[in-house]
């Protein structure tokens, strides 16, 4: 495929998920706002699994503008909760694929929302890498002046020095309100029981 036909493949006009947006092609929606729908997924991982689509067409998370950002990731929430009391779930899985390499298949940008029932045994765990000490601090540092070059933050240098022991006291976690906690366990539990 050359370049051009690369990006034909990626327009707007060939988007099978833009047609799904305008109705032409139809699915499973269980959602819809200002700024996305909601489908079950073809290809489900799990019951419930739910694409959150925007409804302009972007391919990569960094196309979409903020606030269109801002409230597909809010509808991810309702959504979440919502699958997660239909299918009775114990926990959702959510990602955004960005790019080949991250196991993106569709030219559109979409969330994830996938319900996780106990013992599922869906292989969505994050393995962990052994990387070295000074590679995570060089990658720190990299990152921090990248940071500071885009968003006004402070510059590597007027960071605090690594001591080995930052882990230990994260001084800038916020604790979580008790309201927040009784959220989050209502909204685990769903109402099973109900
Ligand atoms: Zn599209």
């Amino acid at each position: 495929m050359d370049t051009a036909e690369q990006q034909a493949a990626l327009s707007k006009e060939n988007c099978l998920f833009c047609q799904i947006v305008s109705g032409r092609i139809p699915a499973r929606k269980v959602y819809e706002d200002d700024a996305c729908i909601g489908i079950l997924d073809l290809y489900p991982a799990n019951a419930g699994h739910v694409l959150l689509m925007a409804k302009e067409h972007f391919i990569f998370m960094p196309q979409v503008p903020r606030d269109v950002l801002d409230r597909i990731a809010s509808a991810s929430r309702i959504v979440a909760r919502a699958a997660l009391r239909a299918v009775q779930g114990d926990g959702t899985t959510i990602f955004i694929a960005n790019g080949g390499l991250a196991g993106q298949k569709a030219p559109h940008f979409m969330i994830h929302v996938i319900p996780r029932l106990s013992g599922d045994g869906l292989p969505l765990a994050v393995p962990e890498a052994k990387i070295a000490p000074e590679v995570q601090q060089q990658v720190k540092a990299q990152l921090a002046a990248v940071l500071a070059g885009k968003q006004g933050l402070a510059p590597p240098s007027v960071m605090p020095a690594a001591t080995g022991q930052e882990a230990a006291k994260p001084a800038q976690v916020q604790p979580v309100e008790k309201s927040d906690l009784d959220a989050i366990t209502d909204m685990l539990a769903g109402d099973k029981d109900a």
